[in-house]
Parts: C-alpha cells; sequence; structure tokens
C-alpha cells in the first residue's frame, strides 16, 4: 500500500483535530499553579472552575490542604448529637450502618470528598498534598510554611487561595494573608498571586472588596460541569464505603450556589 504525501498529511490532521477534542491545545506555559484550600470543600467552592480552566492550559497544578477540617460541627450531625438542617433527621449511626465518627475518622473522611473532587477537576494524585494543620486555629506563619514546603521546587509558581479580605472564616483569611504576606516579603518569587471569593461574599457590604477589585472568571462548559461534579462529590452518602457527605450537611446552600454558577470571583492583592 502506498500513501501520497498528501494522503499523509490529510491523515495528520485529522488525527490532531481528533486528538484536539481529547487533549485541549495547551497553551505555551505549562508552569505551575498551587489551589490552597483551607478546609476540603474550599477548592470547589471557591476555585472549582478556575483548577479545571488552568489543567486546560496545560498548567501544572497542585493542590493544597491546609487542614483536614476536622473542627466542623457535622461530625456531631453525623454522630445524631444534632440534627443536620440538610439532613432534616437526627442520624442514628447503629441504624444507619456507621460507627460514630471520631476527629480523626471525620477528617479522613473529609480528605477523601477532597480527593473525588479533585479527580473530577483533572488534578494529578502526584500533585496533592496535605498540610496537616488544625482547624480552626491556622496562622499566617503556619500557611506559609506549608505554601512553602510545597513550592520548594517549583519556580515561578502560581498561588491561589481563599480571600484576605472578602470572608469571615478566621482560617480563610488567614490562607489568603499568608500568600499576601509572602508576595510582601519576596514580590518576585511570589509575582502571582489571586484571591478568590466564596459566593458568599459575592454582594457582602461588609467584607466585599471595593468595586473593580475583583471580577468574575469566564468558565467554558465543560469547565463549569467539572466544577458542578466536583461539588457533587461532596453529597455523596453511603457510610459502609466511607462516605459521609460532609461538605454538603456543612454548607448545602452554598454548594446550591455553586451549582447554579460555578464560575470563580476573583481579586488581586
Ligand atoms: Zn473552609
Amino acid at each position: 500500500v502506498t500513501v501520497t504525501r498528501r494522503q499523509l498529511l490529510a491523515g495528520m490532521a485529522a488525527a490532531a483535530a481528533g486528538l484536539a477534542g481529547v487533549f485541549p491545545v495547551t497553551q505555551a506555559t505549562g508552569r505551575s499553579i498551587i489551589f490552597i484550600s483551607p478546609h476540603p470543600d474550599d477548592e470547589t467552592l471557591a476555585m472549582g472552575a478556575a483548577i479545571a480552566q488552568h489543567l486546560a492550559a496545560g498548567r501544572q497544578v497542585h493542590a493544597l490542604a491546609l487542614t483536614a477540617g476536622t473542627a466542623t460541627r457535622v461530625r456531631g450531625e453525623l454522630n445524631g448529637d444534632a440534627i443536620a438542617p440538610w439532613w432534616g433527621v437526627r442520624h442514628d449511626p447503629a441504624a444507619e450502618g456507621y460507627a460514630p465518627l471520631t476527629t480523626a475518622a471525620i477528617g479522613q473522611a473529609r480528605l477523601r470528598e477532597w480527593h473525588a473532587a479533585l479527580d473530577q477537576l483533572g488534578v494529578p494524585q502526584a500533585n496533592r498534598h496535605e498540610a496537616g494543620l488544625q482547624d480552626g486555629a491556622v496562622t499566617v506563619e503556619g500557611a506559609m510554611a506549608a505554601i512553602r514546603a510545597v513550592a520548594d521546587g517549583l519556580p515561578n509558581t502560581g498561588l491561589w487561595t481563599t480571600s484576605w479580605v472578602a470572608d469571615r472564616h478566621p482560617d480563610h483569611l488567614a490562607a489568603g494573608q499568608a500568600v499576601r504576606r509572602l508576595g510582601q516579603l519576596d514580590p518576585i518569587r511570589w509575582w502571582d498571586r489571586r484571591y478568590t471569593v466564596l459566593p458568599t461574599y459575592w454582594a457582602d457590604p461588609i467584607r466585599y472588596p471595593a468595586p473593580g477589585r475583583a471580577w468574575l472568571l469566564p468558565a467554558d462548559t465543560t469547565q463549569r460541569r467539572k466544577a458542578i461534579n466536583a461539588c457533587r462529590c461532596y453529597g455523596a452518602w453511603q457510610p459502609r464505603s466511607g462516605a459521609y457527605a460532609v461538605g454538603m450537611h456543612s454548607v448545602d446552600a452554598l454548594f446550591t450556589k455553586v451549582m447554579a454558577d460555578p464560575r470563580c470571583m476573583v481579586h488581586r492583592d
């Protein structure tokens, strides 16, 4: 069988066109970005579409969970101490097929949700990092050290985390302040710093950044769908398999907002 040059080129073009649908054409920049979650779920609630977007652009995306989120009130709700508004009836671990959750177990459950969400967004497993800081007690210094530990060996890396101004959770604010502080200390090393605003605060009259300082990132259909599917991971209820829907028990109204509009609001320093 002989193949003419013309046929060969046509075949290559067709193959390239087919591949482009599977593997989006990447931009020249393959530099790294670290998406920093104070708790497992912040990456999905505040940064999901942006994570999918950076992966589509060919960036080396890393995810860092500062804490395992063990301080959540959801542990008590799952153990039957209180009724979770989202669930609506009191949990009964014995009847529902699970042992009451220890602090360690709730952290493991939350990190499983985080991993499942990152699977949907497309973050490689080798690029996921857990800092093990204490939930509810994240300090600027602790977050800075955790970020440096991951960024070591990643030159020219970008840092994305929750806002240092448009938020009310002290851990979120500390994460944002850590990134801001790194930029103040070494603006060349940490030149690319972005802060994401949870939808809770998009119209917050007190904490919302000054007009013009924050903007909604455009996201294409695939990126939006991936962000929505990441949200679904936080609603998985299958206690015999270690899935406790912790995220949804915790902030179901916020997940509903993100699933309705998964774009990310971003600001700089
Ligand atoms: Zn959080």
